[in-house]
């Protein structure tokens, strides 16, 4: 981040937020790319490159960061089904991450346990598992998840599972809604306290899920359909949907999901078309169902200027010379992020 492209104003209004990021992937970067979390990277994509490491998410200013257990299809696919065995591996990484910096970092699984550790100047680690496929098709499974600290599921990956349907289907897999399993599932997220997540999911299960939920349901990681048509996206009618039922929409900063010339446009996609789904988002769920979201180290191209955890400044700059308010601005950072999770953990 270049600090002339950062108002005091806007600086200062981002150390003063609570800030919450729902969605980042780099237990997976540790996990498959031999990445060291522990020491600085140059930011990028690629060998040696990172968006994430614990300086730099000691230096973010972040409070609480949410964590993907991300488990991918090709587990799903193995005989026997390897995707729990995956997740938990997944957790463990995190687990290890926070007991080896115990003065920076804490892991965390409630809203309190978010305000205590940002209280003692430590970063929150949140646990979410990324693909149903990770329960097998089982309640205790998803329990076991619960147990080991997982609070919110993303219920599918771009791959559907037997019981609910993705947005795009991957290999052929399910793309409809949920099946009555599918229901049990969500509502035993409900009962458990852990947040349902709609990002990924086809739209039949995006309503199904809504349907069966009696807590706020998160789209971690999408963005506005209106302005990038792509499956990953969501519908205005979607967005008011989020909204309805409680829950908040967290931006995503991959360039593919942002950028309706992704892959044709010559320079690097502009700051300004995040803003502008920030805009879209806040106008159309309203401003108090916009989170973050940024996918960091699960993204091959971001927005010019935004180019690893510590350049989220840049996105405060942005939305205030659009005019937007401190305390929206502090809504989007975190403020409604908090609210839910305040609402739907245990
Ligand atoms: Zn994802």
């Amino acid at each position: 981040m270049r600090a002339r492209d950062v108002s005091e104003r806007a600086l200062a209004l981002y150390r003063g937020a609570l800030v919450v990021d729902l969605h980042n992937d780099l237990a997976s970067r540790v996990l498959d790319d031999a990445y060291d979390p522990d020491v600085r990277h140059p930011p990028g994509v690629g060998a040696g490159l990172g968006h994430t490491d614990v300086p730099r998410l000691v230096e973010s200013g972040i409070a609480a960061q949410w964590l993907a257990a991300f488990v991918d299809a090709e587990y799903a696919a193995r005989v026997p089904d390897a995707s729990f065995t995956r997740a938990m591996r997944m957790i463990d990484v995190v687990h290890a991450l926070a007991a080896r910096h115990p003065d920076h970092l804490a892991l965390a699984t409630t809203a309190a346990e978010v305000r205590a550790a940002r209280a003692e100047g430590r970063v929150a680690l949140l646990l979410a598992v990324e693909g149903g496929h990770a329960i097998e098709g089982s309640l205790e499974r998803l329990r076991e998840l619960h147990a080991a600290g997982a609070r919110y599921m993303t219920l599918t990956w771009n791959n559907g599972t037997a019981w609910a349907g993705a947005a795009e289907g991957l290999g052929g897999t399910r793309r409809g809604g949920l099946t009555d399993f599918g229901r049990d599932v969500v509502r035993e997220m409900n009962r458990l306290g852990m947040l349902v997540d709609v990002s990924h999911v086809s739209e039949a299960t995006f309503r199904d899920a809504l349907d069966a939920s009696s807590a706020p349901v998160i789209a971690s990681h999408s963005n506005a359909r209106a302005l990038r048509d792509h499956p990953r996206n969501l519908h205005d009618e979607q967005l008011r949907a989020v909204a309805q039922a409680g829950g908040v929409v967290g931006l995503n900063f991959y360039a593919e999901f942002v950028d309706p010339s992704f892959g044709r446009r010559a320079g690097r996609t502009p700051l300004a078309l995040l803003a502008d789904h920030a805009d879209h988002l806040a106008a159309v769920a309203g401003i108090d169902h916009v989170a973050l979201g940024s996918d960091f180290d699960g993204i091959r191209a971001t927005p010019e200027g935004m180019e690893d955890v510590t350049c989220l400044p840049l996105l405060v700059q942005a939305l205030l010379d659009r005019g937007w308010r401190d305390g929206d601005v502090e809504q989007l950072l975190g403020g409604n992020a908090m609210r839910v999770m305040e609402r739907a953990l245990r």
